[in-house]
């Protein structure tokens, strides 16, 4: 069977033994279905594994709780590499919108969030050694913010996407210094930690933020997608 897992593994939940993607499968008059693209469907037509399906090894289960319920800047304080800076466009989700409509503001933003190789060189002297949390200054080297719009966007509305948790990284660090052969040697710098906000969007995001007044040059983006 060409969907039947490589390596099991107990957690998996396999679909009449087909190891398959369960967001993806639906259930209607006790039969299953599900989507599938042409390439995948003409190799198990020749009878081959499809090379992109989860049986051919491609399966990594669940993300854990502690690592999917972080932040980006959350991402950056417990990685070991840093290899992509990204680069995050908000803009008003109404055309021509002309001011900024504060009860709104976090429906009525939009973003997009664009990434960038990393000169590795010049992101190496803030890292030391094996401690993580690195310095909070490392998101400041690693992310910008780019509001584009009329000006004067209350930064206290700034997308919760942004947000620090401090406990919440001094979890998933804990998570993965057990779970994760790679974060074996790391030790937890409380010190670190310490200078990471209970629950807010760290300074050294906030600094860095610019406004672009750009609208039109973005409205002419945006239609090109419509
Ligand atoms: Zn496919």
């Amino acid at each position: 069977m060409n969907l039947y897992p490589v390596i099991p593994h107990p957690t998996q939940v396999l679909v009449y033994s087909m190891l398959l993607y369960c967001q993806a499968v639906y259930q209607r008059d006790e039969e299953v279905y599900g989507c599938i693209c042409n390439t995948c469907m003409l190799n198990l037509l020749s009878n081959k594994q499809p090379p992109l399906s989860l049986s051919n090894n491609m399966w990594i289960g669940d993300i854990p709780d502690e690592l999917s319920i972080l932040s980006l800047p959350e991402r950056i304080l417990i990685s070991i590499y840093y290899p992509a800076a990204y680069i995050i466009k908000l803009y008003l989700k109404r055309k021509g919108a002309q001011h900024w409509d504060t009860s709104v503001l976090n429906n009525g933003l939009r973003g997009n969030v664009s990434t960038y190789r990393l000169n590795t060189c010049d992101i190496a002297s803030m890292v030391e050694g094996k401690f993580l949390p690195p310095s909070p200054s490392i998101l400041a080297a690693t992310i910008r913010v780019t509001i584009i719009g009329p000006k004067n966007l209350p930064e206290c509305c700034m997308p919760s996407m942004l947000s620090v948790n401090q406990h919440r990284v001094r979890c998933a660090l804990q998570f993965l210094k057990q779970e994760n052969l790679l974060y074996e040697d790391v030790t937890i710098s409380d010190e670190n930690l310490s200078r990471l906000l209970e629950n807010d969007i760290p300074v050294e995001i906030v600094a860095n933020v610019k406004h672009s007044e750009e609208t039109t040059k973005l409205e002419e983006e945006r239609e090109g997608y419509v």
